[in-house]
């Protein structure tokens, strides 16, 4: 069956990208990280399991704020946590667990030859530094934006958004932004006119702009 054209968008200047989810896997690095490796690290420390380690640093990490950006940042935590070990090293020695969707290079090389592209993310720069390498992710990328770290913002929010487009000198209309979040990365962005699109992976929304892959932003461009 031929995919039914949709109307495209027009004068479309920057694509923008949110990172986990969309175009990295979520379930990899940053869960592992925080829910595996540092609960270890936290065990070999006090000679407890790791299980239990796994529920206290768990505990700890919802009994503080998360609406602070600290509470995203590995350096933090291993203060917190005193741990002596190396965060930036730990990261390094696990970017083996960073997994792009294979949807995303094909799409990327594509979008790249005709279109300016950025990553707008609140993962924090101790990440993107390995997420970012993988599949040389970067080189299609004009700008990498961490909320958390560049603007000291953990939501994709109006008001970060409003705050992009006037870096960018563009108007909310020749930007697109693709993500996997229905509310930040979708209506937030379209409240202030930016186009939007939403990746669902799972299939289970529909709408005209929901795409289950990557590479059906070529179908809106
Ligand atoms: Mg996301």
């Amino acid at each position: 069956m031929k995919i039914k054209d949709h109307k495209k968008f027009e004068n479309i200047k920057i694509i923008s990208f949110d990172l986990d989810g969309t175009l990295v896997d979520k379930n990899t690095f940053d869960k592992i990280f925080w829910h595996k490796v540092l609960p270890e690290l936290y065990a070999k420390k006090h000679k407890i399991s790791i299980k239990k380690a796994e529920e206290l640093v768990t505990k700890e990490y919802y009994k503080a704020p998360q609406s602070h950006p600290n509470w995203y940042r590995p350096k933090h935590w291993f203060k917190f946590f005193d741990l002596k070990e190396d965060h930036e090293q730990v990261l390094e020695g696990m970017k083996e667990k960073i997994k792009v969707y294979k949807d995303v290079i094909p799409t990327l090389k594509k979008l790249h030859k005709k279109q300016k592209m950025i990553v707008i993310t609140h993962s924090t720069r101790d990440f993107l530094k390995f997420k970012m390498e993988v599949e040389n992710l970067k080189q299609y990328f004009d700008k990498i934006i961490s909320t958390t770290d560049d603007l000291e913002a953990i939501k994709k929010d109006e008001k970060i958004y409003k705050l992009i487009l006037k870096k960018l000198k563009i108007k909310p209309e020749e930007m697109l932004h693709v993500g996997d979040n229905k509310v930040f990365d979708f209506e937030v962005p379209r409240k202030i006119g930016i186009n939007a699109l939403f990746v669902d992976r799972s299939e289970k929304t529909k709408g005209k702009f929901v795409i289950k892959s990557l590479e059906q932003v070529m179908n809106f461009i």
